[in-house]
């Protein structure tokens, strides 16, 4: 009996996500192993030093091609199951499983929730160097030594202290008799004024600081 159209294209759809589960097997076999597990983001910084870390669960773990020049490939995609389309998907099979594994890298999804309720997001994870979000871990351990250094940081030169204003590039303290001061003129837009013309004087703990602000508001 003859294969009727919708069930062949059904058939390939599947046969598309066994090769996915092929790629991650190949590319990180106990990858599966941290769905249920937790993940930790840290937001500190030496600006703003915290011990909190974010607790994420992982829900999912797949893959996702690497964001190459030749850009994505995609499954071709039609609202109708015409005898070539399915050759085109067919075409697409053959072709995507044939990809090298260093097409891929591995997505982690993630979710979280807090008395607002759940948010859902995703990590990339490349094999071999890990998240390419610096600031996640799957353990809290390996963010006690930056926790440290931003806090050694912000005592050094970003708390507040008495005598001081800090530099409105780099946050740094600066006494006040060290101040630099200059006069800075870019354009802003107002819902109410539309655009207008700002002339202010800023402050600063050094003349680089006062121009990388200067260009960065000219845009
Ligand atoms: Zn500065």
């Amino acid at each position: 009996m003859r294969e009727k159209i919708a069930d062949i294209y059904e058939r390939l759809v599947q046969r598309n996500k066994e090769i996915d589960e092929d790629f991650l097997n190949k590319l990180y076999p106990d990858a599966k192993d941290f769905i249920g597990k937790k993940l930790y983001v840290c937001r500190s910084s030496f600006r703003n030093p915290s011990n909190e870390l974010e607790e994420w669960i992982i829900t999912d773990v797949s893959i996702i091609q690497k964001n190459t020049r030749n850009g994505y490939i995609f499954m071709p995609h039609s609202k109708k199951i015409t005898k070539k389309f399915i050759e085109s998907v067919e075409a697409y099979i053959e072709m995507y499983e044939n990809l090298p594994l260093d097409t891929f890298d591995v997505f982690f999804s993630i979710e979280s929730s807090d008395k607002y309720g759940k948010t859902s997001s995703g990590l990339r994870y490349v094999v071999g160097s890990g998240f390419t979000d610096k600031n996640v871990s799957l353990d809290p351990k390996d963010f006690e030594e930056k926790i440290k250094a931003d806090k050694e940081e912000y005592e050094k030169y970003y708390k507040p202290r008495e005598g001081c204003v800090a530099c409105e590039r780099c946050g740094k303290q600066v006494p006040i008799e060290n101040v630099v001061k200059y006069k800075l003129i870019y354009q802003s837009w107002d819902s109410r004024y539309g655009r207008q013309v700002v002339n202010r004087i800023g402050q600063f703990c050094s003349g680089d600081c006062a121009l990388n602000e200067q260009m960065s508001l000219e845009g």
